[in-house]
């Protein structure tokens, strides 16, 4: 009977916002964690169909003590599921009480709809859509391990190695129990959509990083060489964070900042298992980081993935699909502090290149925000063209900003992302010497800006992303 009521208590979870789905499912300590997502994500799926049995069938004005996420997770398994496991306790017998009108109700429903099955029922988001052919990505974490010994790994427990993708459609072909090497990234392994390594030995040990294919991009793209020093401005959970690290063989420094000590936490267990051990982990406003603090002077490279809508993550499509868009008064005040950390970024002395993601969709949030950066610091920074066989470009929304990149379940297998590269302007060094004798003729490095008042700076809503 546990098994009802802790979906109950994850549904509940949701609809207060208290985290995602997915992260109610796998703090609740229930033991098999795996039977849980399935029951939660079916009634959730299911949720309006539910909504309309139980309230036409009267059954909480009837049974006072039955709470609503319960009845309706009890509901699902007797109407639409597999049936009462376990026997079902007194539960079983209060339900069977209402069984006959709960039938009735739900074969009304569908004749009024003029439907015959169950899945005709649900809203047209609510059904499979792209978001649930999205495979599986494993990155390989080379701090701990290498991709031959992982294949290797896979394929002593019976899963069939396919070799290198050549296409996004050898990924749309997997099923079962096989799996590739990503086309494009050279440690990432690819598993059917539904494949849950949650429980995994790999992973519970940091071989393995559960991390979608567009999220592991920025840190790929920002590539900063071993030994080099590396600014993580919102970095919490952390997996890009871990992922830098292994690109520096843990050779250099990460200085890594966030202002939510929960997630901070989680941060550095996460990264104590990754084996990571060049990372300076601080609870700190990144906007409150001084770009003159000598700890500072030999940045060379920041990686930006600030709070954002989420309105791209995967499971909010998977787990919500009938979540709203964000409000513009919500995307306006994202968006303020996005321009603010991407400015503030940019003024750091040593910076050579600068990666900028989210995963959001929305255009005020992505090139608007690189636009209002370029146009704040002109002739300072450029935006490199990133990755040109990528397929999905980000809107032509300024001159260039095609150089963008974005993602999506549809182009590219993924979930919603975007992602901007921005690299300093180097000064050719005879204009610089001519700069040196004639002082004026190319703006200097980093203009300074006009000071503002600053708005309290944490992201509004922070979301609890990848
Ligand atoms: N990069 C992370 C990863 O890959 O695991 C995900 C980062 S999440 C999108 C954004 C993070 O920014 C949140 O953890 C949030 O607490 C943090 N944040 C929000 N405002 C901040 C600020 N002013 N300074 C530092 N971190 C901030």
């Amino acid at each position: 009977m546990a098994v009802y009521a802790a979906a109950a208590a994850v549904l509940a979870g949701v609809e207060s916002r208290q985290g995602s789905l997915k992260g109610l499912v796998y703090g609740s300590r229930f033991q098999n964690a795996k039977q849980l997502y399935a029951l939660v994500c079916e009634t959730q799926r299911y949720t309006a169909v539910l909504d309309a049995v139980i309230s036409s069938a009267g059954l909480l004005r009837t049974e006072k003590k039955l709470r609503p996420h319960l009845a309706k997770v009890l509901v699902y398994e007797l109407l639409l599921g597999r049936g009462f496991r376990g026997g079902g306790g007194k539960w079983k017998a209060l339900l069977t009480r209402h069984q006959a009108r709960l039938k009735a109700e739900l074969a009304r429903l569908k004749v009024q709809r003029g439907v015959s099955r169950n899945e005709d029922l649900l809203e047209v988001g609510s059904r499979p859509g792209p978001a649930s052919q999205v495979p599986r990505f494993v990155r390989v974490n080379t701090l701990k391990t290498c991709s031959d010994d992982t294949i290797d790994y896979f394929k002593r427990q019976g899963f069939s190695y396919q070799g290198r993708a050549s296409s996004l459609d050898d990924l749309r072909a997997l099923k079962g129990k096989s799996f590739l090497l990503d086309p494009l990234l050279p440690e990432l392994l690819v598993f059917p959509a539904q494949t849950d390594l949650h429980e995994h030995p790999l992973y519970q040990a940091g071989h393995l990083i559960l991390q979608d294919k567009a999220s592991c991009l920025p840190a790929m793209l920002l590539a900063p060489p071993p030994r080099s020093h590396v600014i993580d401005a919102c970095a919490a959970p952390g997996n890009k964070t871990s992922h830098l690290a292994a690109l520096l063989r843990n050779q250099g420094k990460i200085f890594a900042f966030d202002l939510d000590a929960k997630r901070l936490v989680s941060m550095a267990t996460l990264l104590a298992r990754a084996g990571v051990s060049c990372c300076e982990l601080a609870e700190k406003d990144f906007l409150a980081v001084s770009p003159s603090d000598h700890r500072y002077r030999q940045v060379q490279y920041i990686l930006l993935d600030p709070s954002c809508s989420g309105s791209g993550m995967l499971t909010r499509q998977l787990e919500e699909p009938r979540a709203d868009t964000p409000s513009k008064e919500r995307l306006h005040a994202l968006a303020g502090f996005q321009k603010r950390a991407l400015c503030h970024a940019l003024t750091f002395p040593s910076l050579q290149r600068l990666v900028y993601s989210t995963c959001s969709i929305c255009q005020e949030e992505n090139e608007d925000v690189v636009q209002d950066a370029l146009q704040q610091n002109p002739g300072t920074f450029r935006l490199v063209p990133a990755l040109p066989s990528w397929p999905h470009r980000g809107l032509s929304t300024f001159p260039g900003a095609e150089h963008c990149l974005r993602a999506s379940p549809e182009t590219t297998l993924t979930g919603g992302f975007f992602i901007a590269v921005l690299e300093r302007v180097e000064v050719p060094s005879s204009i610089s010497q001519t700069k040196a004798l004639v002082p004026g003729l190319i703006p200097s490095p980093v203009p300074k800006r006009k000071k503002r008042r600053r708005k309290p700076s944490t992201g509004p809503n922070t979301l609890p992303c990848k």
